[in-house]
Order: structure tokens, then sequence, then C-alpha cells
């Protein structure tokens, strides 16, 4: 069965490439398997088709190196915690095992973007429990996988083992760009960071400059300019040239104190 390493989830096609794809690019640069689950498909964008999206995810995923990626069939704009929705993301996180879990921060301006780190943690939760058989009641057109290291074996049969299989992963992080809250740490991705701008570029429908919806969107200038600002406020807050913030619940563990990095004076 496939397994990744780490798992980033969130709510749409593109959401991974603005908050976390240089630091999954570092990790798979590194040697470990990487996973983007994204929960919906794009069907309601002003811009481009769920077809369109499909694609261009494919390619993005492609350019950070990822082992793994799937859409799920939950609704664009209609994220919600239920039931059904925690089972269909706790199938996935007991058929990839991963060991890290990234989510978006729990705050924020869009509704799907701050239920998927609730959703996202509670599925978290439930894929760890014994008891409970994570396939009952869920529709059988699952996951889109647009990566496709999955695709050994019937979907059937991985639909019963991903139920079968309790996983709860190690360690869960939330990437917070979207949301203005102090990090309580950053990864520098000062090496990865054009090949993660140009995974974003991969979402041409969206992002090239086009008259459709161009009130809402800014120019693709314009948003070269703002991840770059983006990536270099919290490269500062690191000490590095540029670099993505993510948020823990728990503390840190220091065994020497030698090797703290970050200079305070
Ligand atoms: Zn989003």
């Amino acid at each position: 069965m496939t397994t990744v390493d780490i798992l980033a989830i969130a709510a749409h096609r593109d959401d991974v490439e603005q908050t976390c794809g240089g630091t999954l690019l570092k990790m798979a640069e590194r040697g470990y398997r990487t996973g983007i689950l994204d929960l919906t498909r794009g069907e309601t964008g002003t811009r481009g088709s769920a077809e369109d999206r499909e694609r261009e995810a494919a390619e993005a995923a492609r350019i950070l190196k990822v082992a793994w990626r799937g859409a799920l069939d939950i609704p664009d704009g209609r994220v919600e915690n239920t039931w059904e929705n925690k089972l269909k993301v706790a199938r996935v996180l007991r058929e990839l095992c991963p060991r890290v879990v990234i989510l978006p921060y729990w705050k924020g301006r869009h509704p799907d973007h701050y239920t998927a780190s609730t959703l996202g943690y509670e599925a978290c939760f439930l894929a760890g429990l014994k008891k409970l058989d994570c396939s009952a009641g869920v529709s059988p057109a699952l996951v889109t996988s647009v990566v496709p290291t999955l695709s050994a074996g019937s979907a059937q049969d991985r639909r019963q083992d991903a139920g079968a299989t309790p996983h709860r992963p190690f360690k869960i992080i939330y990437a917070t760009l979207y949301y203005d809250v102090r990090p309580t740490f950053v990864v520098d991705i000062t090496d990865q960071f054009e090949a993660r701008f140009k995974s974003l570029m991969a979402y041409r429908t969206r992002f090239s400059d086009q008259q459709a919806g161009k009130d809402l969107f800014p120019a693709q200038k314009e948003i070269r300019n703002r991840v770059e600002a983006m990536a270099r406020f919290y490269g500062l807050l690191g000490g590095v040239e540029f670099a993505e913030p993510f948020l823990q619940k728990e503390v840190g563990l220091v065994d020497d104190l030698m090797m703290i990095p970050v200079k305070s004076i």
C-alpha cells in the first residue's frame, strides 16, 4: 500500500501552493514522501472548471514533487464538518498513514478554510479509533487521484483496507499564511521559493491575466509581489530570505541550548 510521510490537507486546489508548497517541496527534496489532499474540486470558481483545476493541480503537484495528490467530492464553498466528511478524510489518512499532517489555521476569512482545519483535526482523531469502520456509509466515488501512485489495486480493495486499519498521525501543524497570527515556527524555503511560485502559476485559468473576473483577481505581477512580500516577511522573522509560517499547539522541546536557531539580538 502506498503511504506518505507528510500530508497537507486543504480546502481548495491551490491553497497548499499558497501556504506550504515550499515546505512540501523541501521535504520531498530531503527524501520524504509528501502528499496533498484537496477537500474540494473547485467547481464553483469564477475562472476555470473543475477539469481545468484538476489538470493544473497535477502540474503543480509535479513541480512540488509530491508522491500523491487527491481530491475529495466535498462541494466547493460548502466544506462542512459533518460525520460523513470526517469519515472521508479519515479513510484517506488510514490509507496514506502520514506521520505529519499539515492543516489550515483554524481562523480565517473563508469558511471553507477554517472549517477544513477542524474537519481535518477531528478526522485525524477518528482515523486512530480502533473500533471505528471508516468505510461505512461513504459514497464510492471518493478520491480523484491526480498523481496516480495510489491507482494500484481496485478501488474496492483500497476502500476495505482504508476502512480497516487505524492510523493516527504523530504530529499536526497548522499553516497560518492566510491569517495574521504569529507563527510558532517558520520553515526556510529560500531554495524552494521560485518553484513554489511556479506551482501557483500552474493554475493558469485562475491566475493568468485575463478579462473574466479581473476586478476579483489581481494581475500576475501583483500576485508575485504579494507572495514575495509575505515570504520575505516570514523569512525575516527566522533570519532567512524566504520562509513559510506554521503554528503548533504543543510547546517546543529543546535538548541542547547551543543548537537553538534564530538570533535574539
Ligand atoms: Zn482556498
